[in-house]
Parts: C-alpha cells; sequence; structure tokens
C-alpha cells in the first residue's frame, strides 16, 4: 500500500503536464491493486482472528476441565481430611433414634442421617458413625468382613460322593443328618424331631473331610461356605464375635447352604483359666458361635459342619444336643478304602496290565487318602516324562518308596532330632 501511495505521488509530482487520461489510467490501476492487497491482508487477518477464537475457545475449555479437577481434589482432600467413621451395627430403632453397638462393644442411643431410607434400618445392619456424636451417617450393605467375604464361597460345589473312596459309612451318616433335613424338613416337622444342626468331622489330616462337606453341599445343592478356625482366631476384642455373626448372616443370604469350619479347635478348645486378652478373646468368639447354633432354627436351611484333628481338645459345651450333635469319625483308610482311593484318582489313568491297586493297598497301610492321591499324581508325572503311554506297577512301586521316604524324613527331621 505504502508503495502504491509512493508511486502514486511520485508520478503526480513527476509529471504534472502529462496527459489526464494517462493519469486515470494508472491511479485506478493503483487503487485495484490497493484493494486487492487490502483483501489479502483482510483475509489474512480473519484468518488469524479465527485462529485466535480457536485457540481462545480451547484454553478455556481447558480451564474449565481444570477448575473441575481443582475441585475434586479439594474433593479429596476435604474427605481425606474427615475423621474417621466409627463402624458399628444397629440394634433398636427407637422413634427417630437409633441403638447401636459400637465395635468395641459398647451400646449408645444415637440419632440418624435423615438421608437414609427408613427401610434399611434394621437390627443388625452394619453402619458407619460419626466419630464425636455416634450419629448413623451410612448403612454399609453387604459388608462383610474381608475374612468372612474372603472364606472360600463355592456356589455350587463340583464334588460327588463318588470321588471319595472308602467313606461309605461315613456318607450314609452325614447324608442322614444334613441331607435328609435339607430335603425332607416337613417329615422332621411330622415326627416332632430336631435334625441335628450340625456335624462334627473327626480325623487325621488328609482324610477327605473337606472334601465330604463339599459333596455333602453339592448333592444338597446347597453353597458352600468354607473358613479355617484360625481365621476366626482374632485379637482384638469383639473382632472373632462379629465375624462369626457375619458369617452366619452371609449363610443365611446364600441359603441353602452349609458352613464348613475346618480346625475347629483354634476356637473350640476347652475353656480354661485364660490370662490373656488373646484367650479371651478366642473364648468370646466360641460364646458367639454356641449362641449362633443355638439361635437358628434346626430347619432353617444352614448346615454346620466342623472339622478337627484333635477331638479330645474340644470344649464339651460345642458337642452338646443342638450344636454339634453328631460326630462323624473318618479314621485313616483301611485295606479296602486305600484299594477304593486308588481306584477313584486312578479312574482316568492308562494303566498297564500289572498294576494291582489291591497289592498296592497291603503296602499302604497308614496312608491317608491325600497320600494316595500323591502317589498317583507321581505315577502321572514318571509316565508323561519317560514318554510311556501307559502308568506300570513300578512307576506306583517308585512313588511309594519316595512317599516312604518324605514320611520317614519328615520323622527323622521332627521337633526333637532338630533340638536334639
Ligand atoms: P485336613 O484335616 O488337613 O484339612 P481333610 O481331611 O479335610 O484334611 P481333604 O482336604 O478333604 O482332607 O483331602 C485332601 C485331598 O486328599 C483331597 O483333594 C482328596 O482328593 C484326597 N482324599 C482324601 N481322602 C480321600 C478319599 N477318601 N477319597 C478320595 N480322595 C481323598
Amino acid at each position: 500500500m505504502y508503495n502504491a501511495l509512493g508511486t502514486l505521488m511520485t508520478s503526480r509530482a513527476g509529471s504534472p503536464t502529462k496527459d489526464k487520461s494517462t493519469t486515470e489510467i494508472s491511479s485506478d490501476s493503483l487503487s485495484k491493486k490497493t484493494l486487492s492487497e487490502l483483501k489479502e491482508q483482510y483475509a489474512l487477518l480473519s484468518e488469524d482472528a479465527k485462529q485466535l477464537m480457536t485457540e481462545k475457545m480451547f484454553l478455556e475449555n481447558e480451564l474449565s476441565q481444570l477448575k473441575k479437577r481443582v475441585n475434586r481434589l479439594d474433593e479429596e482432600i476435604r474427605s481425606l481430611r474427615t475423621p474417621p467413621y466409627i463402624i458399628g451395627n444397629i440394634q433398636d430403632i427407637i422413634g427417630e433414634k437409633v441403638v447401636v453397638r459400637s465395635s468395641n462393644g459398647t451400646i449408645f442411643l444415637v440419632s440418624k442421617n435423615p438421608r437414609i431410607d427408613n427401610s434399611k434400618i434394621l437390627p443388625g445392619v452394619r453402619v458407619s458413625m460419626n466419630q464425636d456424636t455416634l450419629a448413623v451417617i451410612d448403612i454399609l450393605e453387604d459388608a462383610f468382613d474381608p475374612l468372612v467375604s474372603g472364606a472360600e464361597i463355592i456356589e455350587k460345589p463340583n464334588i460327588k460322593y463318588s470321588d471319595l473312596g472308602g467313606l461309605d459309612e461315613q456318607i450314609r451318616e452325614i447324608r442322614d443328618a444334613i441331607e435328609l433335613s435339607l430335603e425332607k424338613p416337613e417329615s422332621f416337622e411330622k415326627f416332632g424331631i430336631q435334625p441335628p444342626k450340625g456335624v462334627l468331622l473327626t480325623g487325621p489330616p488328609g482324610t477327605g473331610k473337606t472334601m465330604l462337606a463339599k459333596a455333602v453341599a453339592s448333592h444338597t445343592n446347597a453353597t458352600f461356605l468354607g473358613l479355617v478356625g484360625s481365621e476366626l482366631a482374632q485379637k482384638y476384642i469383639g473382632e472373632g464375635g462379629r465375624m462369626v455373626r457375619e458369617l452366619f448372616s452371609l449363610a443365611r443370604k446364600k441359603s441353602p447352604c452349609i458352613i464348613f469350619i475346618d480346625e475347629i479347635d483354634a476356637i473350640g478348645s476347652k475353656r480354661l483359666d485364660s490370662s490373656t486378652s488373646g484367650d479371651r478373646e478366642v473364648q468370646r468368639t466360641l460364646m458367639q458361635l454356641l449362641s449362633e447354633l443355638d439361635g437358628f432354627e434346626s430347619l432353617e436351611n444352614v448346615k454346620v459342619i466342623a472339622a478337627t484333628n484333635r477331638p479330645e481338645l474340644l470344649d464339651k459345651a460345642l458337642l452338646r444336643p443342638g450344636r454339634f450333635d453328631k460326630i462323624v469319625e473318618i479314621p485313616l483308610p483301611n485295606i479296602e478304602g486305600r484299594e477304593a482311593i486308588f481306584n477313584v484318582h486312578a479312574r482316568k489313568m492308562p494303566l498297564n496290565k500289572d498294576v494291582d491297586f489291591s497289592k498296592l493297598s497291603i503296602i499302604t497301610e497308614g496312608y491317608s487318602g491325600a497320600e494316595i492321591k500323591a502317589i498317583t499324581i507321581d505315577v502321572g508325572m514318571k509316565a508323561i516324562s519317560e514318554g510311556v503311554s501307559k502308568c506300570k506297577m513300578s512307576h506306583f512301586k517308585d512313588a511309594i518308596s519316595s512317599i516312604d521316604m518324605k514320611r520317614k524324613g519328615i520323622k527323622n527331621n521332627g521337633p526333637d532330632r532338630l533340638y536334639g
């Protein structure tokens, strides 16, 4: 533009006498040129403006995102700064107030958050409470203790009675005690008798107690809820008792259900004059277990099977009628039992003609079901590693002698040897 005007001025100053038409043409072309330059610049500037507008919108958008993030983080900081809530259980509802028991066992009458749906406020429900006023803040639905919810829960165990070898008598006893009352509760009512609530399985390790409990659950289409007794032996006051309560309430929710408590002696040992607070807590857990057993109707769809290797340690209170009133002993398998267990675990194995389970059952005197299972696994692995198509009697004999060595090793390296 400046150049154009410059040219215009020079031309005017340079030749005032020049032909008028020439001047008109040149000024016309000059203004056209200026106009096109101006248009060009206008286009460039509007392009720039558009870009700046887009950039502005983008930045505004980013700003609002960042503001939201700041709000979220502020919220997070606020919630991290709020004092912890206390966990308790509702005991009773009195008008607009509720009676709660805090986790240390003390009972309070407190108010509740009016926003909580009244129909959800029921005795036994777990709630969070304000630390200062103990007012009920919220309901903790389905909040079972992680240990209880971490229990082995199998909706439909896939174990059949035929998977157990040599336990025909025990299977019959447990079926009478548990299956009949789960399947025909009306018959018990008709005859006016109380079926057993719980069955205690006693016997050495690895004899199939857990498997038997799973098989009963599977046969009665019940959920299997398995827990080891030592998990219930907590050291904090009230913890074990609460876990027992939650275990039973979980079982009721999942009924029909079979609760299996392995190593029940961990909480069910004889009550002695307990000196430590840990011992007293274990006893409180046992008391809670007894009161749960007493509390539910024997025809409710929940049955308890407990197992122990040390029945002599158990508190007699556990064995009273209405509790574990049926005791099924599962000893180490006898010669027929061992043969049956070999048959169960080797039924899918391709076997050489020389394999004779009756002979093997003679040389495995004192072996548990778990050890016989270990033998068959060992045999299968050997056959696979040798690349043969069938398992031979020699494989079984080798596996038995290696398990024998391990058993002797355990005996020789036992605590006496360690310290002797
Ligand atoms: P523990 O007292 O150590 O808990 P347990 O008596 O509950 O042992 P299980 O866990 O039921 O024993 O058995 C261990 C394994 O041994 C099972 O996987 C099962 O395959 C095998 N087993 C034990 N007894 C038998 C049996 N009678 N028939 C078939 N298999 C058996």
